[in-house]
């Protein structure tokens, strides 16, 4: 029995990640069209009436601002702390709130950890979900990262954390001095290299698998990210390091345990 992990697609211009247990179906943020979202969850042969519950992670439009119509076009119920969901307009009898590092029980098998991340304008959190005896992690949009990160990520089975930039890129890219300042300060997203120092920090043994998200289009490219990240990280990681684009979902990462190995071609009872 595992639970995987799917991102459908992250940048930018939308994010969300599928998690699927045999129990649940639980989006992480959801910042896409509803066109967009029906196409995504097609390609995993599901639609939005399968999904049982939506966390965000705070409210900008790429990660939040599908989140209402999800509530008033199929009734799906939507978790939140309190800032994000005023700044959304969520409707008050579908939104649950969450204070941060309060654990939430998702059905019988499936808990999400809401961990608070630096991030401007915005009351941020990463999450660390826990299904079989194993966790994932899910943290996006963060200028950089607390103590108290370190100690619920450390040693995940699976972690997903954006790489935005690329330090030399933004400096000499086109955007204005007010945006890269913005971008690389306290309260913005993580460059390359912090993400992997950030990594350095938290990989152990039991981490089996890494997604890159968030790229950035203009001041980022994958072969950077995966580089930078790997050597930071080289000496405790030697699983499966992967970069989530735009346009997904293109592979899904699990934890929780296996009840036997699956052979190319053979399916396995849940
Ligand atoms: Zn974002
Ligand atoms: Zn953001």
């Amino acid at each position: 029995m595992t639970m995987t992990i799917t991102h459908l697609g992250s940048g930018s211009r939308g994010n969300s990640t599928l998690l699927e247990t045999p129990r649940a179906k639980v989006l992480i943020d959801q910042g896409f069209s509803g066109a967009q979202l029906v196409k995504r969850l097609a390609r995993l042969q599901l639609t939005p009436d399968d999904i049982d519950c939506v966390f965000l992670s705070h409210h900008h439009g790429d990660h939040g601002g599908g989140a209402k119509m999800l509530q008033t076009k199929w009734n799906i119920p939507v978790l939140a702390n309190e800032r994000t969901a005023l700044e959304l307009d969520l409707v008050p009898e579908m939104t649950t709130f969450f204070e941060a590092l309060d654990l939430v029980k998702v059905g019988s098998d499936l808990a999400v950890l809401p961990v608070p991340v630096p991030h401007a304008g915005s009351d941020n959190v990463g999450f660390v979900a826990s299904y079989g005896g194993e966790r994932a992690a899910i943290i996006t949009d963060l200028g950089s990262w607390t103590e108290e990160l370190v100690t619920h990520v450390r040693g995940c089975e699976h972690i997903s954390v954006e790489a935005n930039y690329d330090h030399n890129r933004l400096m000499h890219g086109p955007y204005p001095y007010s945006l890269k300042d913005r971008i690389s300060g306290r309260g913005g997203h993580l460059s390359n290299e912090q993400t992997g120092r950030f990594l350095a920090e938290v990989c152990t043994e039991a981490t089996r698998s890494i997604t890159l998200m968030h790229l950035s289009e203009k001041n980022n490219l994958p072969h950077l990210a995966e580089s930078t990240v790997l050597y930071f990280i080289d000496e405790v990681f030697s699983g499966d390091l992967r970069i989530s684009g735009q346009n997904g979902p293109d592979f899904s990462h699990y934890i929780g345990q296996e009840s036997t190995v699956v052979k190319p071609n053979e399916k396995v009872a849940k």
